[in-house]
C-alpha cells in the first residue's frame, strides 16, 4: 500500500478492440504509470468476431496492476478507477458462478445482419430510431443478446429463471472487479445496446420484447461518473472505488474537452469517428448520422450527434501498401506540402462504400484528374485531402437544423470547433488543410491518450478529486497547435466542389 503522504493518481482501465491498456494518471493529466497487452481476436465463421472475456478480464488485471504498481512506484496512489471500453460488445454470464456462457460477441460481428435488415423491411426502423437514436444494424448489442440468449444451449431458459447477466465490457469488468458485488454499466454504454431510450434513459420495454430480452438479465443504468462500486481488495490489495465508465468516443470527447454543444472531437486512425456535442436536448440529426448520449451527470445526459467516415487512413495505406509509392505513412505529408495544387486530381477512397452523407454501400473507389504529369505527390496529396473533404461534408450533414445547428455548430462558430487525435492528427499538412475546407479551427492537444483520459475526468469527478467536468478539463487539456483556417472561401468552394464532381463519379447510381 502507498504511504498517506502519496499523490492521489486516477487509473484508467482503457479497453479496446485489439488490446486492454491501463493508464495511471495525475490530477494534471500527467501520466505516472501505463501498461498494455495485445487481445487475441477469433474469427469462427466468416462475419463473425469474438473474444473471450477471460482473455478480456485478465489482460485487464494485469496491465492494472503493472501501471498501478509504476504509479506508486513513482509515489502516488491510486484514488479512482475509471473504465472506458470498445462499445456495443456483448457478453452473458452466469450470476452464481461469474462465468461467461460463451465468447463475447464482438461490436464487428456481422452475425445479426439478416435479423437488422429484417427489422427494416418490417418498417421497424422509425421507433428504433426514436428511442435509441441509432440505425438497425448488428454492430449493436441488441442482436448479439438475442442471438446468445437463443443459441447458447439453455440459456433462454436460464435468462428466464434470472441465472444470467447481459453486459457491455465495461458491466463485465464493474462485476469482475467488484467481486459480483455491481451489475451496472453506464448510460453511454446503455446507448449503443439499441436496447435503451435515450430521451427517457431507461431500457426500452418493447425493444425489449422484441429481441427477447427479460428485464432480468439487464445492468442497471447510471451516471457516467459516480459511485459504481469498489474493487475486490483480491484484485489489488485495496478497496478502490470505481467512479467513472464511458464508450470510448464518448470518453474521447470528454478527454478532448469537448464540453460545449458544437464543440466536436474527431479521431483519425484507419477510420475516422466524429462526435458533435449536441447539448441537454436529445437531437434528432439526419439520415445516417446517430444520435447518442455523451455523458450523464447528476441524472441529466448531455447528447452527441456520431458520424463516421469508413475510410480515412486505409487511404494512405493504401499508398504504402497497396501502390507502394509511399515509404511509410508520414511521407504522405512532404509530398502532399511539396505541391502548390492539387492539380485537379481527386482521390475518392469508396474502398468499402461511401458513408454520411450518402450511404452508398455499393459505390467504389475513384481516382481522376490524372495527366502525364501526375505523380505520387499528386496520390499523397489527394489522398489526404479526401480526410478534409470527408470531414467537411460529414460536419455540414451533422450541422443540420435539428442535429447540433440549433447551437449554431458550422463555419466560423465560435462552438465550432474540432479537437483531433488518432495517428493522422500527426500530419500537420492534413490538420490545416481540414481546418482551411471545413472553415473551423483545428485544435491539437499535447495529450492524445484522450480516450482513457476521458475515463480518468469521470472517474475524478466521480471520486470528488475535481469538482465538476469543466474544472476537470481546465486541469488537463492543453493544446499541442492550433490550425487556424486561413483558405479564401471561394477556393474552398472550388476544391469542394471537384469532390463532390468526382464523388458524383463514384456513386453507384451516378
Ligand atoms: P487505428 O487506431 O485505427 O488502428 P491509428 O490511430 O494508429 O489507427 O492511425 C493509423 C492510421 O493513420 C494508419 O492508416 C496510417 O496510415 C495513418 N497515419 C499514421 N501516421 C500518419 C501521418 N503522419 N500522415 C498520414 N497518415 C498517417
Amino acid at each position: 500500500m502507498a504511504p498517506d503522504s502519496a499523490r492521489p493518481a486516477i487509473l484508467a482501465i482503457d479497453q479496446g478492440t485489439t488490446s486492454s491498456r491501463a493508464i495511471a494518471f495525475d490530477p494534471s493529466g500527467v501520466v505516472v504509470g501505463a501498461a498494455q497487452e495485445p487481445l487475441p481476436q477469433h474469427f469462427p465463421r466468416d462475419g463473425w468476431v469474438e473474444q473471450d472475456p477471460e482473455d478480456i478480464w485478465r489482460t485487464v488485471l494485469e496491465t492494472s496492476r503493472q501501471a498501478m504498481a509504476e504509479a506508486q512506484g513513482r509515489g502516488f496512489a491510486i484514488a479512482a478507477i475509471g473504465i472506458v471500453n470498445q462499445r456495443e460488445t456483448a457478453v452473458v454470464w452466469d450470476r452464481e458462478t461469474g462465468r461467461p456462457i460463451h465468447n463475447a460477441i464482438v461490436w464487428q460481428d456481422r452475425r445479426g445482419a439478416d435479423r437488422c435488415r429484417g427489422l427494416v423491411a418490417g418498417g421497424a426502423a422509425p421507433a428504433i430510431r426514436r428511442a435509441t437514436g441509432l440505425v438497425p444494424d448488428s454492430y449493436f448489442s441488441a442482436t448479439k443478446l438475442e442471438w446468445l440468449l437463443g443459441h447458447v444451449d439453455g440459456a433462454g431458459a436460464a435468462a428466464g429463471r434470472g441465472a444470467l447477466a447481459f453486459g457491455t465490457v465495461d458491466s463485465f469488468l464493474l462485476w469482475r472487479l467488484t467481486g459480483g458485488a455491481a451489475h451496472a454499466t453506464d448510460a453511454t454504454n446503455a446507448s449503443r445496446t439499441m436496447l435503451f431510450d435515450i430521451e427517457v434513459q431507461s431500457w426500452d420495454t418493447a425493444l425489449c420484447a422484441e429481441f427477447d430480452v427479460p428485464a432480468s438479465v439487464l445492468p442497471e443504468v447510471r451516471d457516467s461518473a459516480g459511485a459504481f462500486g469498489t474493487t475486490d481488495p483480491a484484485h489489488f490489495g485495496a478497496a478502490i472505488p470505481i467512479t467513472g465508465i464511458a464508450g470510448d468516443q464518448q470518453a474521447a470527447l470528454v478527454g478532448q474537452g469537448c464540453l460545449t454543444p458544437g464543440m466536436a472531437k474527431s479521431t483519425y486512425g484507419t477510420g475516422c469517428f466524429i462526435l458533435v456535442n449536441a447539448g441537454g436536448v436529445r437531437p434528432d440529426p439526419g439520415e445516417g448520422i446517430l444520435a447518442t448520449v455523451a455523458w450523464r451527470l447528476g441524472g441529466a445526459a448531455v447528447y452527441a450527434v456520431e458520424g463516421a467516415i469508413f475510410n480515412a487512413g486505409t487511404a494512405v495505406q493504401w499508398l504504402r501498401d497497396g501502390l507502394g509509392v509511399i515509404g511509410e505513412s508520414a511521407a504522405s505529408e512532404t509530398l502532399a506540402a511539396g505541391l502548390p495544387d492539387n492539380e485537379g486530381v481527386y482521390l475518392v477512397p469508396a474502398f468499402t462504400g461511401l458513408g454520411a452523407p450518402w450511404w452508398d454501400a455499393s459505390a467504389r473507389g475513384g481516382l481522376f484528374g490524372l495527366t502525364r504529369d501526375t505523380g505520387a505527390a499528386h496520390l499523397a496529396r489527394a489522398a489526404l485531402e479526401a480526410c478534409g473533404y470527408q470531414t467537411a461534408d460529414l460536419l455540414e450533414a451533422m450541422g443540420g437544423p435539428k442535429g447540433v445547428g440549433r447551437h449554431g455548430f458550422g463555419p466560423r462558430s465560435d462552438s465550432g470547433r474540432l479537437r483531433v487525435d488518432g495517428g493522422m492528427a500527426a500530419n500537420d499538412w492534413l490538420m490545416q488543410f481540414i481546418a482551411d475546407i471545413a472553415d473551423a479551427p483545428v485544435e491539437r492537444p499535447a495529450m492524445t491518450e484522450t480516450t482513457a483520459l476521458g475515463a480518468a475526468l469521470l472517474a475524478g469527478v466521480g471520486v470528488g478529486l475535481y469538482n465538476s467536468l469543466e474544472d476537470a478539463v481546465a486541469a488537463t487539456w492543453r493544446p499541442d497547435r492550433i490550425f487556424t483556417p486561413s483558405m479564401a472561401a471561394d477556393r474552398r468552394k472550388a476544391l469542394r466542389a471537384g469532390w463532390h464532381a468526382a464523388v458524383e463519379r463514384v456513386r453507384s447510381g451516378g
